[in-house]
């Protein structure tokens, strides 16, 4: 099975408080034209999206100075929902699912975000998020990196709330996944194949990805795997429609 993870990009879709909102917009279009194409005025941290050490520490790689290697492994999801809006997850919340945070596993933190996702006040300012303590302890189980299925790995609208996290675990070079779908088929404590490889832009501090997992040997046959994709909400896919025919 191939599982996708990534939240699609639309206009005004949702992203971190502050940030002019994106745009995608045809530039051209095939029954005028003879070609349709789109010009995107994108954010590199909206949407599903990779961070690079130098998002947060200038001495430190961009995505482009990033190997291969970074972007792959096996990974593992946990269970976190139900936690109050703006919950910082600490160590003694993934204490719970200490046998499954192992060295060199990348940690999918499941919080319910990702079937929240949209341009509401809970969404885009009150996330559950990543304390510093909490990176702390993944730093300790010597994790490859995390994914999270809110708007970001730190929150809002605490400047520690917002840095502590992404500078220890940064600073550590893990790799940081945000903006992400995790589907519940995922929370079943199975070891998985991942991978998020970003865009290759230069001298950025982050990228966009669209990451997947597989099961074992599921890439490997000649006839293609069955995926369990990400379905496009009603009210996005409604959004989504609505641009093509204004066009
Ligand atoms: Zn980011």
């Amino acid at each position: 099975m191939i599982y996708e993870l990534a939240q699609p990009h639309y206009n005004h879709g949702p992203q971190f408080p502050g940030q002019p909102p994106n745009s995608i917009e045809f530039q051209q279009l095939a029954v005028v034209d003879g070609a349709t194409v789109e010009r995107c005025t994108f954010m590199t941290h909206s949407g599903s999206h990779v961070d690079a050490p130098f998002h947060y520490l200038p001495h430190l790689p961009c995505i482009h100075e990033l190997p291969l290697s970074h972007f792959y492994g096996f990974c593992v999801a946990l269970d976190l929902r139900g936690f109050a809006p703006s919950h910082p997850i600490d160590a003694d919340d993934l204490r719970r699912h200490e046998a499954l945070i192992t060295p060199g596993t990348f940690i999918l933190l499941k919080t319910g975000g990702g079937e929240k996702r949209g341009n509401t006040r809970e969404f885009l300012t009150a996330w559950p998020y990543k304390s510093g303590n909490g990176a702390q302890y993944l730093l300790e189980r010597q994790v490859k990196g995390m994914g999270i299925d809110g708007l970001s790995t730190g929150g809002y609208p605490d400047v520690h709330a917002e840095s502590d996290a992404h500078q220890l675990l940064l600073g550590a070079k893990k790799l940081l996944l945000e903006d992400i779908h995790i589907p519940d088929a995922l929370l079943d404590g199975r070891r998985r194949h991942f991978a998020a490889f970003p865009i290759l832009i230069a001298n950025a501090g982050g990228a966009w990805s669209r990451p997947i997992v597989w099961d074992d040997g599921d890439l490997d046959s000649d006839s293609s795997a069955a995926e369990i994709a990400t379905t496009i909400p009603n009210s996005v896919a409604a959004a989504m429609a609505l641009q093509r025919s204004a066009s």
